[in-house]
């Protein structure tokens, strides 16, 4: 009923209570990273909604390693169950997705968010070269063919932030903040659960993405195979 979506909304969307602490480092992206995320971030690709799939996909691998680990009987610091919580908000217009997998050390922040290693994202840029001349309806002809994993999310988002902290014992979180436009903050967060949350503040011609009953739909159209419970503002979906 409409009285419970609002209730939903009101009650079991994920706070954002990290602190950010210390010393505020600011990175360069990598050329290439910038190249990247210029093309995603200014795409006319109609089928935006696939950034839900690439993130859950995300959280379902550091789920799925966080899980091997435990298997393995490495010690780990957490607890938590291994779900994949998604939040959506429109009085904030924010995306909000949340796992309590492997999460990721400074340095894997650094190298796995302000580089592309990625492969898939390598042949994008490959591909694109080769078809330079080409308009802007050939560029999102490729992203759709290749994915292009957590830089889709800049095909929705103005800012990004991701909140997270390696599951390894002793670990700090971190906050890794971008608006995309070139550089990226880096700083010690307290609060930070183990795992990753990703903050996305929508574009305003992207607000559907705020909306819960949207989100769940594109939820179930794409992870019907994910191995891990997926709860939207607190109920499973
Ligand atoms: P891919 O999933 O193909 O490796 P992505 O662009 O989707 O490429 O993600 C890049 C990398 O960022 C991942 O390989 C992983 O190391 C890291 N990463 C992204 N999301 C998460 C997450 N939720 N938890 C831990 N690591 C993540
Ligand atoms: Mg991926």
């Amino acid at each position: 009923s409409a009285g419970e979506g609002q209730n939903a909304t009101k009650e079991n969307v994920i706070q954002e209570t990290e602190t950010v602490k210390g010393h505020v480092q600011t990175h360069e992206f990598k050329t290439e990273t910038k190249k990247l995320l210029n093309i995603v971030a200014n795409s006319l690709y109609s089928e935006k909604e696939i950034f839900v799939r690439e993130l859950v996909s995300n959280a379902a691998d550091a789920l799925e390693k966080l899980r091997h680990l435990q298997s393995g009987g490495t010690a780990l610091s957490t607890d938590h169950p291994l779900e994949i919580h998604i939040s959506v908000d429109q009085a904030k217009n924010q995306f909000i997705i949340q796992d309590f997998g492997v999460g990721m050390t400074e340095e894997e922040v650094n190298e796995n968010l302000g580089t592309i290693a990625r492969s898939g994202s390598k042949s994008f840029l490959e591909k694109l070269e080769k078809e330079e001349a080409g308009a802007g309806s050939s560029k999102d002809k490729i992203i759709g063919q290749f994915g292009v994993g957590f830089y889709s999310t800049f095909m929705v988002g103005n800012k990004i932030k991701v909140y997270t902290k390696s599951a390894t014992p002793g670990s700090k979180g971190y906050c890794w903040t971008t608006d995309g436009h070139g550089s990226y903050t880096l700083a010690e967060a307290d609060g930070v659960s183990v795992g990753t949350k990703i903050v996305i503040e929508l574009k305003d011609e992207c607000k559907s993405y705020a909306n819960k009953i949207e989100v769940d739909s594109i939820i179930k159209k794409y992870s019907n195979f994910v191995g891990f419970p997926i709860y939207l503002n607190g109920q499973k979906v």
